[in-house]
């Protein structure tokens, strides 16, 4: 009987004990709730009125209150990065990444943002420190990316290739999802890194590299490389095997090539052969450089009837320009317009001089990435800086 009062008593003791318990841990969430919106809005409110230096110390109270809210840092600095006040990213990253209290995962989070405000600053040394102190974290192959990026944007080509080796050989386990999609990426621009080389022994590398061997660039180089020293047989080849694989890259450099056909006294074959390639991708500049080849081989009358059917079949100004150019160049002024009526007729010349501001716009190259135009084919795009991201194909014929 005795034994029942017992829990009888016990009962309600406990429940007292958990009532003030509960109180007790109300009364101190309900303080630092007090005390974390103070700085949270004080922090907004200089956020709002623009004083970003007064946002950072308030913001800094809340880190120190509730280290739980270094996200708050993280995005804090981010935003000031893409605002481009890199200087204040800077602060904030160098404030989170000091931190001793901090757990080293944030730390070495707050290291690698440091590093990326110092990219965006344009500090490439200090961001190739910070990255290379990372190597030993859990960020080690973000980090060994980023000074792969360095390495390009420094146009340090040898280092580069190092730097990419070195990432193709972390374990595909060890990469997050992302960037397991980026190997196949990573392993292209190794080939452009050794082509920027130019050399030789550059080139027998790109060649060696996985898809290296019929990469367009490595053919190319090949071709131009072996022109240098003589070997016109081993450019035609170069020249050959490119248009099988991706006809559409001789374009830009289409002249060139026929010119290499020529030197080696087989132009007429080069020039079926380059018909071959516009038959299959067909382009403008195949057009120019098969008219002036077939004027030279064949005469005016015959380039020019080639040169109408491809521009009826494949209107453009482009061909029309060249249909033009080849007449003006074949035929002197003034045999070409009645004397008589020079002055007012619509002569090909004048026609050619209205057309230039048009076909100046159309005929030029541009990154299907980033939109950056150039008169030049480029494979590293300025603008971007991505690798093959402009196309071989100008502008009028993109767009076509
Ligand atoms: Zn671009």
């Amino acid at each position: 009987m005795e034994f029942e009062l017992w829990w009888l008593l016990i009962l309600p003791l406990l429940f007292a004990l958990g009532w003030f318990a509960a109180r007790a841990d109300l009364r101190q969430q309900s303080t630092e709730a007090r005390r974390l919106p103070d700085a949270y809005f004080r922090g907004l409110n200089y956020l709002l009125n623009e004083e970003s230096d007064r946002a950072i110390d308030a913001f800094v109270d809340v880190v120190r209150l509730d280290p739980e809210a270094a996200e708050l840092h993280f995005a804090l600095g981010n935003l000031f990065r893409r605002r481009g006040e890199t200087d204040r990213a800077i602060r904030v990253h160098e404030h989170l990444a000091g931190r001793m209290d901090l757990a080293e995962k944030v730390r070495d989070q707050a290291q690698y943002e440091l590093g990326q405000d110092y990219l965006k600053a344009g500090l490439l040394d200090r961001a190739e420190q910070v990255f290379t102190r990372l190597a030993s974290t859990g960020l080690a192959t973000r980090a060994a990316f980023c000074r792969l990026e360095i390495a390009q944007t420094e146009r340090d080509w040898a280092r580069a290739v190092v730097l990419g080796h070195e990432w193709l050989a972390i374990p595909i386990e060890r990469l997050e999802i992302a960037e397991r999609e980026q190997r196949q990426v990573v392993t292209q621009r190794i080939v452009h890194f050794y082509c920027e080389q130019g050399t030789p022994a550059a080139l027998l590398a790109a060649a060696a590299m996985p898809e290296g061997e019929h990469h367009p660039r490595v053919l190319q180089l090949t071709a131009e490389l072996a022109r240098q020293r003589g070997d016109l047989a081993a450019a035609l080849a170069a020249w050959m095997v490119l248009g099988k694989a991706a006809p559409i890259y001789i374009a830009p450099v289409a002249q060139q090539v026929l010119d290499d056909w020529r030197n080696a006294g087989r132009l007429e074959e080069g020039v079926h052969w380059l018909e071959d390639c516009h038959q299959r991708e067909p382009s403008s500049d195949f057009v120019q450089a098969i008219a002036r080849s077939k004027l030279a081989l064949d005469g005016l009358s015959s380039a020019q009837a080639w040169a109408t059917q491809e521009l009826t079949e494949r209107p453009s100004l482009q061909g029309l320009e060249s249909l033009l150019a080849l007449r003006e160049g074949a035929l002197p002024i003034e045999h070409s317009v009645d004397a008589e009526s020079a002055s007012s007729a619509l002569s090909e010349p004048l026609i050619r001089q209205l057309m230039r501001p048009q076909l100046q716009r159309v005929a030029r190259y541009r990154c299907l990435q980033c939109g950056f135009e150039g008169r030049q084919f480029h494979w590293h795009c300025p603008g971007c800086q991505r690798w093959a991201s402009c196309s071989p194909r100008r502008i009028e014929e993109i767009q076509g």
